[in-house]
């Protein structure tokens, strides 16, 4: 196979593993999995949270609790000196009356307090159920499209190695001359190291070749550098 040709499937081949490298194929996977990772984080900062809440409000329950016992303790008292009171004077009793009276209304407010807070903790642990559900969900589609990611990475990096050992097929059928220019010309450019002549200019750099260049060029006994940019320059017949 001519030269020339050789060069412009290197071309090719670079122009692929440039776009390989890129690995634009697995930026929406790797955003879809970075936004992920972050939510599972809120969830589960979310989730601590409650559970700390939880926590505090068994507490305060504990407490109402015991202080609902402490009065019961002391009406059950007041009450029986109250019904058992023999020849105590109607200051007395009316006292103690009222003071009984007061218990009962201190225990119906702790009672209330007591439900209040114990339908919270309902709500609070229902809500961290739904919050661990939720995480082991969003953990479930992470581990998949990471999964997904890992192939594609993969598959991408398997088809990098296939394009690599093309162009070192490629090369191994250069002229050395040829391949000293390509290895020179591909140092300034990476990607595109040969530039085709167009009419009469060159399609690197878009600057017109001088015609007894373009004669040679044509001729295609050497190979050229285009004056302006330093690609390899190359004609190519208009396919037919
Ligand atoms: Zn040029």
């Amino acid at each position: 196979m001519k030269q020339e040709n050789l060069l412009l499937q290197l071309q090719e081949l670079l122009a692929e593993e440039h776009l390989l490298n890129k690995k634009q194929e697995l930026r929406p996977l790797i955003k879809k999995l970075t936004n992920l990772h972050e939510e599972i984080k809120q969830a589960e900062e979310q989730s601590s949270d409650l559970e700390k809440q939880i926590t505090e409000m068994q507490r305060k329950v504990a407490k109402v609790e015991e202080q609902t016992a402490a009065l019961n303790e002391k009406i059950e008292e007041a009450r029986e000196r109250l019904y058992g009171a023999q020849g105590g004077s109607l200051k007395e009793l009316l006292s103690l009356q009222q003071s009984v009276q007061k218990m009962e209304e201190e225990i119906a407010k702790a009672e209330t307090l007591y439900l209040e807070k114990a339908n919270l903790i309902d709500e609070l642990t229902q809500l961290r159920v739904e919050t661990k559900e939720s995480i082991n969900n969003m953990k479930r589609a992470y581990n998949i499209d990471l999964k997904i990611y890992k192939e594609k990475n993969h598959q991408l990096e398997s088809d990098l190695v296939s394009i690599l050992e093309k162009q070192k097929k490629i090369k191994e059928m250069f002229k050395p001359e040829v391949l000293s220019i390509y290895i020179e010309t591909t140092k300034r450019f990476p990607s595109n190291p040969v530039a085709l002549l167009k009419g009469q200019i060159c399609s690197g750099c878009n600057i017109s070749i001088p015609s007894v260049l373009q004669v040679r060029i044509k001729e295609a006994k050497k190979l050229h550098i285009c004056d302006s940019c330093g690609r390899i320059l190359i004609y190519q017949k208009e396919k037919l």
